[in-house]
């Protein structure tokens, strides 16, 4: 490859914000190759679900329904395709991946023929990929949905783009029954520990871990993790075998939807300059929501109700400490567990307020109203909402761990002329040490000449997605050189 060509990319996801969202993979899928994109070409194929509105954005077919073979059936598939920018997005239609409510299955659960649906995707992005009239120098997979890629790009002697594999989240690997494997039309040969068995199951996320050049997770910190027993959801050691080609890129955020200066659902604008203007929008959320006390310090959590989010340390440390001279207010939907408990804690304490839901400007406006922001995740591969709060103005409260750690530095440590965001971090995952947290937290909000140091700087610091785009062309370049 001569260094001068623009690579060709085609970039793989089961979600991307604003066609299809369930989640953080969505707004990677968003980001990044938006960002790469001011650098090279960039392409994106996701499938087309009954949610994706194509008149919105202008989604039209591409080219005549065709046929897949797999396992013993055959499946009618039609290819859809939009342009955003500079990209151009193409859309899988097919019977079992499109005509659902829903993209994975009902909340807590995932669909029976799930293996089957995603095996049909990455079928038909191989199809479209080796139709381009100039061939892709990568294919950058993403989460066990799109692994099988890489095991069908070995299969394909025809084939000789380089594939890149991202984790965005360990702890969920696509295990299904052995049965899978004769629906997706692959060898008995691969049922081995070395490719796609698991327990006597087959795992899809291990297909990308076998078979792509290189495999990526979300943080630096999160690559060194997942190769241990506590965070390796029983892969570690698979991983380690596959380590030399394992490495972590944090993610960004998109600063242009996440700007407090610009961002239109805020009570005021404002910028690191203008703090005046952020305690307005503290001063209405909490009248919208009947809290009381504005000069009191407003704590916020925003995110999904699972274990992962340390919802069990978060409500037993709230509970524990609600006599504070503070407010606490909680966005967020998950599990019938954590949504029973949460409205206990919440009847019991009037200084704390619940929001079950997800809302996309709620959310903006607790992060220009919250001066902290609590995130005591068990474990974090990147993690964006301690991104977005340190932009808005509010402090981070953070478990040490994957992503948050790498990306907020701890407050002793505080350095003006550092590039990085600050904010109070906790070692243990429990609730003494969160506790503690909340204390130092309280002491921080009364020197408010240092607190609002932290502040100016934290959102001063660039959280955007261009250094993380610049690693990942650099790696494509590595392995193009492979
Ligand atoms: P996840 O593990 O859920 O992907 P991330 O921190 O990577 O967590 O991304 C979460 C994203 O979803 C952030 O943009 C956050 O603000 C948003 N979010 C999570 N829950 C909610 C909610 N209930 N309402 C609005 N936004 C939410």
């Amino acid at each position: 490859v001569s260094k001068k060509k623009r690579l060709k990319i085609l970039y793989v996801s089961s979600e991307v914000y604003p066609f299809a969202k369930s989640g953080g993979l969505a707004d990677v899928g968003h980001g990044l190759p938006r960002a790469m994109a001011k650098k090279t070409d960039v392409s994106v194929i996701l499938p087309l679900y009954a949610q994706v509105e194509r008149e919105r954005f202008g989604i039209e077919a591409l080219g005549s329904p065709f046929k897949i073979e797999m396992g013993v059936q055959q499946y009618e598939v039609q290819l859809h395709a939009c342009k955003m920018g500079k990209i151009t997005y193409v859309f899988v239609e097919s019977e079992p991946l499109s005509r659902r409510e829903y993209l994975y299955g009902p909340p807590e659960m995932g669909y029976e023929d799930n293996a089957l649906r995603f095996g049909l995707f990455c079928r038909a992005v191989l199809i479209w990929m080796k139709k381009s009239k100039e061939p892709f120098d990568i294919l950058h997979l993403n989460d066990w949905q799109t692994a099988l890629c890489a095991l069908l790009v070995r299969e394909d002697a025809g084939c000789d783009v380089k594939t890149v594999f991202t984790i965005h989240n360990l702890a969920y690997q696509g295990v299904f029954e052995k049965e899978a494997l004769r629906q997706l039309g692959l060898s008995e040969a691969y049922f081995t520990m070395d490719a796609l068995e698991y327990y006597g199951r087959i795992n899809l996320l291990k297909a990308g871990i076998a078979f792509a050049d290189a495999v990526t997770t979300v943080s630096r910190i999160y690559a060194e993790e997942i190769l241990t027993p506590e965070f390796g959801f029983g892969l570690e050691g698979f991983l380690c075998a596959h380590r030399h080609k394992l490495s972590g890129i944090l993610n960004g955020i998109d600063t242009d939807h996440f700007s407090p200066e610009s961002d239109n659902v805020l009570w005021e604008n404002y910028d690191e300059n203008e703090l005046a203007k952020k305690a307005e929008n503290k001063k209405a959320y909490l009248k919208q929501v009947g809290l009381k006390g504005k000069k009191k310090p407003l704590f916020i959590f925003i995110g999904r109700l699972t274990a992962q989010k340390g919802v069990d340390i978060l409500i037993e440390a709230l509970d524990a400490a609600a006599e504070l001279d503070w407010n606490i207010a909680l966005l967020g939907e998950g599990e019938g567990l954590y949504h029973r408990k949460l409205e206990t804690l919440a009847s019991r304490h009037e200084n704390i307020h619940l929001f079950f839901g997800y809302d996309e400007a709620l959310s903006h406006r607790m992060y220009a109203a919250a001066d902290f922001l609590l995130m005591p995740s068990h474990f974090e591969p990147c993690g964006l909402n301690q991104m977005i709060a340190m932009r808005y103005g509010a402090v981070p409260i953070v478990h040490s761990v994957g992503g948050l750690k790498e990306s907020v530095q701890d407050i002793g440590d505080f350095n003006k002329k550092s590039a990085h965001g600050y904010g109070i971090r906790f070692d243990a995952p429990d609730t003494a040490a969160l506790r503690a947290a909340f204390d130092d937290a309280v002491g921080l909000y009364a020197d408010k000449k240092k607190f609002k140091k932290i502040i100016r700087h934290n959102m001063a610091c660039d959280f955007s997605w261009k250094q993380s785009a610049a690693s990942y062309l650099a790696l494509y370049k590595r392995v193009m050189e492979h």
